[in-house]
């Protein structure tokens, strides 16, 4: 049993995780743990339940802690999830991490009115946790920009894909800049995910993990 530390989290992270009650890494988290932390671009597989959320959330918030805070309308980190159940289930989880490093987080997603999420990204929020359609829109009105984007995150990319979400998925990637670091994550590993890895991770280091032992 391999422990969040011992895998290079830092302490106040991991002692965070540990009082959450997760003493132990999931396979997936234990494979792609240490290159996330290093900074490599990652793609993860894992069937649901494996424990991919931490595997990308825990290397996200330990790589910007400390980092200078989100420029007004300019987020740091940005994942893009299908729905707005997961993007909201994500920055729950989020909370407690980002709460520890001192850093703020916003959901983005359609069918509720924009107001709130605008206001928080124009305030200036570190990570932003969003579907891709209003993204695309905010962006497009000119209250967001990816411009000063570190990490990117693809949850869920099959999921994505059989949303018809990668056209909208692809454009938002090309405004992030070329040299951030890039993971995704996904239960499958079909034709169209592959092309987009192929085309937006660089070097990408590959790990498959199906238990959530
Ligand atoms: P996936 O995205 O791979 O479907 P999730 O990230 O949603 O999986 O995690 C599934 C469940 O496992 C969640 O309830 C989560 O809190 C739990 N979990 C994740 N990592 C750990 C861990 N290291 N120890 C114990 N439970 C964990
Ligand atoms: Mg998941």
């Amino acid at each position: 049993m391999t422990s969040f530390a011992e895998l290079g989290v830092p302490a106040r992270l991991a002692s965070v995780l540990t009082d959450l009650g997760f003493d132990s890494v999931t396979p997936i988290q234990e494979a792609t743990l240490p290159d996330a932390l290093a900074g490599r671009d990652v793609l993860g597989r894992g069937r649901t339940g494996s424990g991919k959320t931490l595997a990308f959330l825990v290397p996200l918030v330990a790589r910007l802690a400390g980092g200078a805070s989100a420029r007004r309308g300019a987020p740091r980190a940005l994942i893009l999830a299908p729905t707005r159940e997961l993007a909201t289930q994500i920055d729950e989880a989020l909370q407690p991490l980002a709460r520890e490093a001192k850093l703020t987080s916003c959901t983005v997603f359609g069918g509720v009115g924009p107001g709130r999420q605008v206001a928080a990204i124009r305030r200036g929020t570190d990570i932003v946790v969003a579907c891709p359609g209003r993204l695309e829109d905010l962006i497009s009105q000119g209250q967001c920009s990816l411009s000063d984007i570190e990490i990117t995150v693809l949850d869920e990319a099959d999921h994505m894909a059989d949303l018809g979400f990668l056209p909208a998925v692809r454009r938002l990637l090309t405004k992030t800049p070329p040299n951030g670091q890039r993971m995704l994550f996904s239960a499958t590993l079909d034709k169209a995910v592959d092309t987009l890895v192929k085309q937006f991770l660089t070097d990408p280091r590959v790990h498959q993990a199906d238990s959530a032992q």
